[in-house]
């Protein structure tokens, strides 16, 4: 063909802006060379608007992509943000089989460029996406990924590289992806966080639901707006466009019953919205239902992102405003009287219930002979019925909190997890003794199977005992000495919920859970048995209530009294050599006063 024949032809058709889901008729998702050719693509037609950079690499060496949609070709977050315009963070892909928000982002980056009503959506607001998060993952194509999702034909993986769950990795940030995305974070600090997931679980009516955390772990003013304004209006609108969503994450309380109602979920930071509480921004979780159609799954993921737009671009200010309200109490939480209040480290259902129509399906019970217990069989009728819903919450766990936290300079991976969320520190000059808070803490059981590459202690699982057992941490006043070069963490600063997850022992995700202490738990010297011998037969004659307490623990406890060496080990742990060993002395320090410490 003549090259003028070219032209002649280009310029009478218009250009064709289908994302590739579009053009295969959603049977297919692009792999990410071709997710990036269309980005591009719209980045280069409209340089004004959308820009697109790097901001990290994964493991396997791939680009992290940003897409920045702003409607002056301002890029610059701070620039963004002095204009008081509200920014959105979406993310896809973390779980890399699920990729319904890709294409929903794709979609809405091309309308919010191309077609005038959707560009006023961005009048108060810029919107920033990661198209694919978990890159590697999403690189892991295959049919076989996915057993309980309804397209599209090939699909990614829901681990990163190393086959950790990036979804359980945002308070320990062992992956590179992790802390690429809370330098990211950090640098734009987005007004709202939106997460994009396709469901596993029960079958029902709904195309989406969506989980708005408003436990009492959020700060007060946000939850009410997100509880009163944001929940009723995405419901309302995304409804509107023929899509049906439901206001929580669908978990039932008994997986074979739908009837037994609907489960809590707890929200812990693992979890990019369990977060995004510490952060102090409010988080949307979607989960579009995997046996729905690809069509319409993406066109459902893209109705809520745009209903969340339209909400931000109308209340921006109101947003804006509950996010500087919400970081300025994180950094009062180390002043009295703050520090009085018991500060919420896990919440949990309280029993109370809500009854709440439930637009499901018919199903069925029967015994199965394969798994030998009763097997749902969900039918194609329609079945609307109430159901009792978990709707009260309580703190389980809460702690009255320090001014700040001390970490002796040897515990470089505990301090290095604190760098890579942000916090500000200061390192002593001079070695430092002083009166502070300390834990002991004992009676911790690990699992006896890794989880996420480590063997924590993590509260839940289907089994007693999967995740382990946290026994207790017993909190006293002692002068301890710290070194030169210890970690001072003040909580006076927007970070400080990050900080005491991590540092309070209890907190869901604590280090001390993670594994990233177990070293205090061990026990390096013993005694022989003829030196204990010697040693016990001493004590007994020496202290009649220590024999007492031995007698008596023989007599009540057969499983010691048959073992020779616990019975020599009670006289080992209770003596000044046992001591020595400081089994379970939890090393950070909890700060009574930020005064006197020799930091520069
Ligand atoms: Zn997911």
């Amino acid at each position: 063909m003549e090259p003028s024949d070219t032209r002649r032809t280009t310029h009478s058709l218009a250009p064709d802006w289908r994302t590739p889901a579009e053009q295969s008729g959603y049977r297919t998702t692009p792999d990410y060379a071709e997710t990036v050719e269309y980005l591009e693509r719209i980045a280069d037609g409209y340089p004004d608007t959308v820009h697109i950079r790097n901001f990290g690499k994964t493991g396997e060496g791939r680009d992290l992509k940003l897409v920045v949609v702003s409607k002056d070709g301002v890029y610059d977050p701070e620039a963004i943000h002095s204009s008081g315009r509200a920014v959105l963070l979406a993310q896809n892909c973390i779980h890399a089989g699920e990729t319904d928000g890709k294409d929903a982002c794709l979609a809405l980056l091309r309308d919010l460029v191309l077609d005038k009503d959707r560009a006023r959506l961005l009048e108060h607001t810029a919107f920033v996406f990661i198209p694919v998060y978990n890159v590697d993952g999403h690189e892991r194509r295959s049919a076989y990924n996915r057993i309980n999702q309804n397209g599209p034909e090939l699909s990614g993986w829901r681990a990163n590289a190393t086959n950790l769950n990036l979804n359980r990795d945002y308070m320990k940030a062992d992956a590179p992806e992790t802390r690429a995305f809370l330098r990211m974070f950090h640098e734009w600090l987005p007004d709202f966080f939106v997460d994009n997931h396709v469901t596993d679980g029960a079958d029902f009516q709904y195309d989406i639901t969506f989980a708005l955390d408003v436990t009492p772990d959020v700060f007060p003013s946000t939850a009410q707006w997100l509880r009163d304004v944001v929940t009723p209006q995405l419901v309302d609108r995304v409804n509107g466009t023929g899509h049906l969503a439901f206001p929580a994450p669908i978990f039932l309380n008994d997986d074979t019953d739908p009837s037994q109602g609907l489960a809590f979920n707890e929200n812990p930071p693992r979890f990019s919205t369990g977060q995004m509480i510490l952060e102090n921004r409010p988080a949307l979780l979607v989960e579009m239902h995997m046996l729905k159609d690809y069509k319409s799954r993406v066109t459902g993921n893209y109705e809520i992102l745009r209903a969340l737009l339209e909400l931000m671009n109308r209340d921006a200010a109101t947003l804006i405003a509950l996010n500087r309200d919400a970081d300025m109490a994180a950094a009062r939480l180390g002043t009295e009287p703050a520090r009085n209040v018991p500060f919420p480290l896990i919440v949990a259902r309280n029993g109370e219930t809500t009854p709440v129509l439930f637009r499901g399906y018919e199903f069925t019970r029967d015994l199965s002979e394969i798994s030998g217990a009763l097997a749902i069989r969900y039918g194609p009728k329609p079945s609307n019925v109430t159901l009792p819903m978990d709707s009260g919450v309580k703190l389980a766990v809460s702690v009255p909190l320090p001014a700040g936290y001390i970490i002796p300079p040897q515990w470089t991976r505990v301090i290095d997890v604190l760098d890579a969320h942000g916090v500000t520190l200061a390192r002593t000059t001079a070695v430092w003794t002083n009166n502070v808070e300390r834990y002991r803490c004992s009676e911790m059981r690990w699992p006896g199977k890794p989880f996420e590459g480590r063997y924590p202690i993590l509260r839940g699982g289907s089994v007693e005992g999967e995740f382990g057992h946290f026994g207790a941490c017993t909190r006293s006043t002692e002068a301890l000495t710290f070194p030169v070069g210890s970690a001072v963490v003040p909580l006076d600063q927007r970070l400080s919920k990050v900080v005491i997850h991590w540092l309070e022992p209890e907190a869901p995700d604590s280090a001390l859970r993670w594994g990233f202490f177990d070293s205090i738990f061990e026990q390096k010297e013993s005694g022989e048995a003829y030196t204990l011998e010697k040693l016990a037969r001493e004590e007994l004659v020496k202290n009649p209530t220590f024999r007492a307490r031995f007698e008596q623990q023989i007599q009540t406890d057969p499983r010691f009294a048959g073992s020779p060496g616990d019975r020599l080990r009670f006289f080992y742990d209770r003596s000044p050599w046992g001591a020595a060993n400081r089994v379970g002395e939890y090393p950070v320090g909890r700060l009574l006063s930020m005064s006197g410490l020799p930091v520069s």
